[in-house]
């Protein structure tokens, strides 16, 4: 990624950072209004059903105190025990004897037959229910219920006498098991047919429609559910109380993202300048790895590995080269390695004349003729020949454009090898691997780890070798970190390996006190190597 993607990452990241909380801080106090208006709009219906099974209670214990006291009906005792009832419950208007359809007698005082028409509802315990009864002396409709001879005279309205937080609730009392929901009471507006949903005795249901909340909510004993209808606008009341909670914190997250994205930012904008210091300050050291001869454990050369000592720590290369390369600062470290590689070689050279040391490169290094003129200066340098130097660049490296081509030309015609590197992890076709006039091909230590497991990838090592083998190109596998995999690519006729089942990355003195031992002997036991 180059200098300024990084910058518009940065302001997308930002621009993310504060939509991202505020847009969360909203919806959060949008969801918890509705929350508050659903849980108020049940806490009515359960208030509604409160009162009405508190009245299906008075009257089941008014029925049986009545019949029980067997009085001829009508009678004064039987009055008297009626007016009891009547009394001493604030729902029930009136308590009469009841035969077919007609109240022979009432707790009103001198009250006399009232013939009444017949049931609205029979309920499945044979109470009859008459509704929007207008009985002389009322001023409204009532309602009679009737069970064993006892008439109960109710006043629906109380039951919906309910405190509310304004006057656009809406309730509604209706028998949930009747077909067309015969309703009890009602006040406000009338529920949508689509709201009278089934649910199961002592349960609720909310939900939202046509711009209110509705919430039913169903008795658990009595044949009984409710209604209740708050508008949708009650809810933005609930918004503005809980936006002056979740938006301030939205703000303060926001605004912490803001500064952590700023300062990510920064240090990674500012890295590159920090990596041109420490190139000038030759804080870059190289670590060798050895290649190893698979069919004699002889260590024929190394790949050169970047490291960089920051501040008393080492910083892998897995976290500076990207950072590097994008900035295009990687030049100036292929320089640092170069040049390292200069200074020590020669030293190894008089014991080993054949040893050869890899150098990673980047695509910037291929698309630059530095690359080639420092390469050349390398060769000048004490005992180095063409021979000792090999360079690898990934497939990425090569596929970054066409000028690449005239580079690679440029540093074979020095008799340098070019290695393929991470073959495999890039998108490369074989023909583009024929054209340009490769050497070697690196077996990425991603296939390597495959070998004898059961993964999807496991067999593609084998397709690579054979490939390799067709276009005539020279193997070393990397990472090969068993005996297993040693085994397995020796079969298959690759010739080179490394990994830290032979030997770790290490500085130029352990590599020249390795190589007096295992780059001259064949045939080592490698079992017995030191990483
Ligand atoms: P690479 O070129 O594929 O290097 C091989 C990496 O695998 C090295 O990591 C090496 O230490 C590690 N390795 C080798 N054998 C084993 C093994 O058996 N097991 C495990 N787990 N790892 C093993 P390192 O040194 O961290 O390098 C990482 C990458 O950084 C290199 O991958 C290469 O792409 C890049 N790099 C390193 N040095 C340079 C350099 O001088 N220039 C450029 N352009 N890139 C470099
Ligand atoms: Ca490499
Ligand atoms: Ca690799």
């Amino acid at each position: 990624m180059r200098h300024s993607s990084t910058i518009t990452v940065a302001v997308l990241v930002g621009l993310v950072a504060v939509v991202a909380p505020l847009w969360i801080s909203i919806e959060l106090s949008w969801r918890e209004a509705i929350a508050n208006e659903s849980s108020l709009s049940l806490s009515y219906g359960q208030d509604v059903l409160r009162r009405a099974e508190e009245t299906s209670h008075q009257i089941r214990d008014g029925i049986a105190l009545i019949n029980s006291a067997h009085n001829k009906p009508c009678s004064t005792d039987e009055l008297a025990l009626m007016r009891k009832v009547d009394v001493g419950s604030s729902y029930i208007q009136a308590v009469g004897r009841m035969e077919g359809n007609v109240i022979l007698c009432s707790s009103v005082e001198g009250s006399s037959r009232i013939l009444l028409g017949s049931p609205t509802v029979i309920t499945e315990s044979s109470a009859e229910e008459r509704l929007n009864v207008m009985l002389p002396l009322a001023d409204h409709p009532l309602e009679v219920f009737s069970l064993q001879g006892v008439a109960f005279i109710l006043d629906p309205t109380l039951a919906l006498d309910v405190p509310t937080e304004g006057p656009d609730i809406s309730i509604t009392i209706f028998v949930p098991s009747s077909k067309n929901h015969i309703i009890f009471a009602s006040r406000g507006i009338h529920p949508h047919p689509g709201w009278y949903r089934n649910i199961t005795k002592g349960s609720s249901l909310t939900f939202r429609d046509d711009g209110y909340i509705v919430t039913i909510t169903r008795a658990k004993d009595i044949d009984i559910a409710v209604i209740t209808t708050a508008p949708e606008s009650y809810v933005i009341n609930h918004v503005n109380h809980f936006a002056r909670i979740f938006i301030p914190l939205g703000l303060f997250f926001a605004g912490l993202l803001v500064w952590a994205v700023t300062h990510v930012s920064r240090i990674r904008l500012s890295l590159p300048s920090v990596l041109q210091g420490a190139a000038k300050r030759k804080e870059f050291f190289v670590e060798y790895q050895p290649i190893v001869e698979l069919a004699t454990g002889r260590w024929i050369g190394a790949e050169a590995l970047v490291r960089w000592q920051r501040s008393g720590r080492i910083v892998r290369p897995d976290y500076f080269i990207p950072i590097a390369e994008e900035s295009g600062v990687i030049t100036e470290i292929t320089a640092c390695v170069i040049e390292i590689v200069a200074a020590d070689l020669p030293a190894l050279l008089k014991t080993s004349p054949d040893f050869l040391v890899a150098i990673n490169l980047s695509a910037n290094d291929l698309r630059s003729a530095k690359t080639v003129e420092m390469l050349k200066c390398l060769l000048k340098r004490g005992f180095i020949q063409p021979v000792n130097i090999k360079v690898e660049a990934t497939e990425r490296g090569f596929l970054q454009g066409v000028d690449t081509r005239d580079i690679l030309a440029s540093i074979r015609e020095l008799g340098i090898e070019i290695a393929i590197d991470d073959f495999g992890t890039g998108y490369s076709s074989l023909s583009c691997l024929q054209t340009l006039g490769l050497d070697a091909l690196k077996i990425d230590k991603s296939f390597v780890d495959t070998i004898e497991t059961d993964g999807a990838t496991s067999n593609v090592v084998s397709h690579i070798i054979s490939m390799a083998h067709s276009l005539n190109l020279i193997m070393v596998a990397e990472g090969v970190e068993t005996e297993a995999q040693a085994q397995f690519l020796k079969k298959g006729g690759v010739p080179f390996a490394q990994g830290w089942f032979y030997a770790k990355p290490m500085s130029f003195p352990k590599l020249c006190e390795g190589c007096a031992i295992y780059g001259v002997i064949k045939d080592q036991d490698v079992s017995s190597r030191p990483n």
